[in-house]
């Protein structure tokens, strides 16, 4: 596979300060990729003075002229859909059909709407005898993990041009063939020097040198919380604006009224989609206890169905942690039904879909993020016993509830403590704002409020 071996700075690919390199493997079969640049503190700062200084010209392009390119940049994506796939699943190893369905579909749909938002977006609003203006922020450090390689840059970088900001991209380590086939693409599709860039590297080097560098006005990152709280400090400290994209450990509620078996299908199906890498996956499923065992039967049939259909985790140190959760699990007492610790196969780091039932409130199964294929059944008394259950983490990313009546199932999702649910198996919906209550996260991405994100305001007084 292709691979820069140096950094996309001020509109062209530059050689790395260092020569350390990362090696990008495959987690299907263990082989080596390629190798990206592992970038230092002294690629940051270069590529942090080429947004710096291509900023003033981009914040001042008129916002047609930014939708324009973001446009460009979407077709450019759909143009170059097939390689884009094979890159995800090469680094990520997920399956080539939902590559090309979701980690490419995603991220089109999301920059095809903010080549719309950039171009009807109000920039400018009139509030009694004042004049407010929506000005980009800066520059935005941002900072993204490997689950969704690309829809994970888009949902940033996309907002970030529409407001007219300049972006410096550190992408996860796991996954930065994808990130630098992006920077390609915003290259081809006419996006002046310097308005993106790109830094391959470790997280605690050149992350963490991207999130603390004087010269970004917002750090906006996606990953974990451990990581999350580190950066929040450091923002805080030098007043810096900060947006935060954490964990979930996201409820799937279904209700007496419900159609027991399509939610049921359709819950673990969310979980195992993306080999259970999905920040917002609905990890805790919530049964009535009338229910209980024909839900954990349907929910074990439907688990062994994705044996041979779900891809690897992304790496060797995500298999042992998943598969230590799932030990874990068995130790205080969950009851197995489906998967289980030993790996499918040989090579590559696969992780059986396994489903839990017996699962507890406040056993680690049902509190801590495992991102793996890993479902865990929970059985509830009535409807008040269901919201403590579900209310009842540090998370609050996502959610669903299933119910035979509409209005009872949006009635019980008002009462949730979290920032998107899904009635009744409801779609993605690229303008729906994304974010977390509690501990999952500070901000929004998506739509609008995605762009809001990247603004601020300054009011004239006439
Ligand atoms: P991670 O926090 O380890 O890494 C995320 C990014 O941060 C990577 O680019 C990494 O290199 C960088 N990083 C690591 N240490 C850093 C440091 N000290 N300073 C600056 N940057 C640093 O997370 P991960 O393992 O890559 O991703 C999985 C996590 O991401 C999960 O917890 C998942 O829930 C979360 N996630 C959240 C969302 C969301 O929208 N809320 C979306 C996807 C993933």
């Amino acid at each position: 596979m292709k691979a820069h071996d140096g950094m996309y700075i001020d509109g062209a690919w530059r050689p790395a300060a260092g020569a350390d390199t990362i090696a990008v493997v495959n987690p299907a079969d263990e082989q080596v990729l390629a190798h990206v640049p592992a970038g230092t503190a002294e690629d940051v700062d270069a590529a942090v003075r080429a947004a710096r200084a291509a900023f003033p010209a981009w914040a001042a392009t008129p916002p047609a002229e930014r939708a324009a390119r973001i446009g460009a940049l979407r077709d450019v994506l759909v143009a170059r859909a097939d390689e884009i796939a094979a890159t995800v699943t090469a680094e990520l190893g997920s399956p080539l059909k939902f590559s090309q369905a979701v980690h490419v579909g995603a991220p089109v749909a999301v920059a095809g709407s903010y080549a719309e938002l950039a171009a009807s977006y109000a920039f400018e609003e009139k509030v009694g005898n004042s004049t407010v203006h929506l000005e980009p922020v800066g520059v935005v450090g941002a900072i993204t993990p490997w689950n969704y390689p690309l829809h994970q840059i888009v949902a940033k970088v996309a907002p970030a041009l529409a407001a007219g900001c300049t972006v410096v991209l550190k992408p996860a380590e796991d996954t930065p063939l994808t990130a630098q086939l992006f920077a390609e693409a915003v290259d081809e599709a006419g996006v002046p020097a310097g308005v993106f860039n790109l830094v391959t590297g470790l997280g605690p080097v050149a992350g963490q040198a991207l999130a603390s560098h004087a010269g970004v006005d917002l750090v906006s990152f996606t990953g974990s919380t451990a990581v999350g709280r580190r950066i929040g400090a450091t923002a805080g400290a030098a007043v810096k604006r900060v947006a935060l994209e954490l964990g979930g450990k996201s409820a799937n509620v279904i209700l007496p009224s419900a159609d027991l078996a399509k939610a049921v299908n359709v819950g673990v199906a969310n979980v195992m989609s993306n080999s259970g890498q999905t920040c917002s996956a609905w990890t805790r499923m919530l049964v009535h206890e009338t229910q209980y065992e024909e839900a954990v039967a349907l929910a074990g049939e439907a688990a062994a169905k994705y044996a041979d259909r779900i891809g690897p985790v992304v790496n060797a140190k995500q298999q042992q942690r998943v598969r230590g959760y799932i030990e874990k699990g068995v130790a205080e007492g969950a009851r197995l039904v489906a998967g289980g610790p030993v790996a499918p196969r040989e090579q590559g780091y696969f992780v059986s879909p396994t489903v839990f039932a017996d699962v507890t409130p406040e056993m680690t199964l049902a509190q801590e993020e495992i991102f793996g294929p890993v479902l865990s059944i929970l059985r509830y008394e009535d409807e008040e016993d269901a919201l403590r259950i579900a209310n009842g983490t540090v998370y609050g990313l996502a959610g669903a509830v299933w119910a035979g009546d509409e209005a009872q199932a949006v009635a019980f999702a008002r009462r949730m403590e979290t920032g998107q649910v899904d009635i009744n198996g409801g779609r993605f919906n690229p303008l729906a704002p994304f974010g977390g209550y509690k501990q999952s996260g500070v901000g929004r991405e998506l739509g609008s409020h995605g762009l809001a994100e990247y603004l601020q305001t300054k009011s004239l007084q006439f």
